[in-house]
């Protein structure tokens, strides 16, 4: 009887420590989930810049640089931004802001993916600096201006400009949705700080989800 009963308690205290090891396997397997970084784009510079249609002095201005965010599924994500090397540091700074904020950013990807069109990229709510267009007046032309979440922060024309269209097509502004922009934004006031013009003051539009650096 004792012999069946010393057994018995074999099992049980066997079964146990299984049981507790199984649990803190998936314990350590659901804190590594959670601390997962989703990679949304690894390209290297030519694969960024393929395609291009700038004149290689201005491609050589260019830096590609990783950044992490948080994006609106609520998890960390990994990016990259192709920008001119005049402001890649401050990009960086703004981007660890943007990290330890919270503040969602959908996703930042070289429009290279987009086949160099904004307007693709825009409807994505894509986030990116440089892409050769419009020299004439555009800083993304020289990596000097960054779109952030376009689709929360669609640019619209002010009065006397009603007739153009405002894009990306479908979207529409609400500052109570996360990761739109507003005068008191703390993410607003960061760009600010670190000398960037706001495209909401722009003359003909509220040019919301861009920021740029003059020379
Ligand atoms: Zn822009």
């Amino acid at each position: 009887m004792n012999k069946v009963l010393s057994i018995s308690v074999c099992i049980v205290i066997v079964l146990c420590s299984c049981n507790s090891h199984k649990k803190e396997r998936v314990s350590n397997s659901r804190s590594k989930t959670e601390n997962e970084v989703i990679v949304d784009c690894h390209y290297t510079l030519s694969e960024a810049i393929a395609g291009s249609k700038a004149p290689e002095r201005v491609l050589r201005q260019l830096k590609l640089i990783d950044v992490q965010y948080y994006s609106t599924d609520g998890k960390i994500h990994k990016g990259q931004v192709l920008t001119n090397k005049k402001i890649a540091q401050k990009i960086e700074n703004i981007f660890r802001f943007i990290f330890v904020s919270k503040f969602p950013v959908a996703h930042a990807i070289p429009i290279v993916k987009y086949k160099w069109n904004d307007d693709l990229s825009m409807q994505a709510n894509n986030t990116y600096s440089f892409c050769y267009r419009d020299i004439s007046y555009s800083r993304h032309a020289f990596g000097m201006a960054i779109d952030i979440n376009p689709y929360f922060n669609p640019e619209r024309w002010k009065a006397g400009y009603e007739n153009r269209i405002d894009k990306p097509i479908g979207a529409h502004y609400d500052p109570k949705q996360p990761g739109t922009f507003y005068r008191m934004n703390p993410v607003v006031q960061q760009f600010k700080k670190q000398g960037f013009r706001w495209g909401h003051s722009f003359t003909a539009k509220y040019d919301d989800h861009h920021f740029e650096m003059q020379e």
